[in-house]
């Protein structure tokens, strides 16, 4: 799935210049291997054909993962120097693409624009560590006949939640989910992210669940 393009490269280390592939689509949902090579920091890492020096040879990509409501443009650090030129040229570039991406693949929320893989990498590990601990919180929640519902994925980002949040059967409502999530950590308070729930369900007034997925 992930779509490769070619590019000439020269070798930092003899001078050679040699044709190399390069993702230009990162699936993150499907191209598990090539979203493992960016968390590993092994993505986009080349061997020079003529002297076997290793080196980056960093490409515009972009990556996609409609199960998490991610579309990110992500440039080569060197771009940042001119950023918003930059921005101006991937959102140019990509528009149409975007918008066929974006109705296809139900990536909903406004793309990112990164500079170097660094981002990228933490937001993959910090999203990877929220999974984990969903899954542990999950558990827990069936195991008292819970039911889940999935949390708008930007929404867990931007108050560093689970990736579901935990409802007695048959209800709704802030009310219930606050004191589901409140047994939940009763049971085990080693879930940081169950307590920033508790915390942003505690903020909220009304009723009302405005950042779960519709
Ligand atoms: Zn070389």
């Amino acid at each position: 799935m992930a779509t490769k393009g070619a590019f000439r490269v020269e070798c930092p280390h003899c001078g050679d210049s040699f044709d190399a592939d390069f993702w230009t689509v990162v699936r993150g949902d499907r191209d598990l291997e090539v979203k493992e090579l960016i968390l590993s920091g092994e993505f986009d890492i080349l061997m020079c054909p003529k002297c076997s020096e290793m080196f980056q040879h960093e490409e515009p990509f972009l990556y996609i993962d409609p199960t998490r409501d991610l579309l990110a443009f992500v440039m080569p650090e060197a771009y940042q120097e001119k950023k918003d030129e930059w921005i101006a040229r991937m959102k140019k570039d990509y528009e149409p693409m975007r918008a066929a991406l974006a109705s296809g693949q139900g990536v909903s929320g406004e793309p990112l624009f990164l500079f170097g893989l660094a981002p990228l990498t933490a937001m993959l590990e910090t999203d990877r560590d929220r999974e984990e601990e969903t899954e542990v919180m999950e558990f827990m929640a069936r195991e008292d006949g819970l039911q889940l519902l999935p949390v708008q994925p930007a929404a867990a980002r931007r108050l560093d939640i689970p990736f579901s949040l935990p409802l007695p059967a048959g209800l709704k409502g802030r009310a219930a989910a606050l004191k589901a999530a409140q047994a939940l950590r009763d049971r085990n308070d080693a879930l940081p992210r169950v307590k920033n729930l508790i915390d942003a369900l505690a903020a909220l007034k009304g009723d009302d669940l405005p950042f779960l997925k519709v």
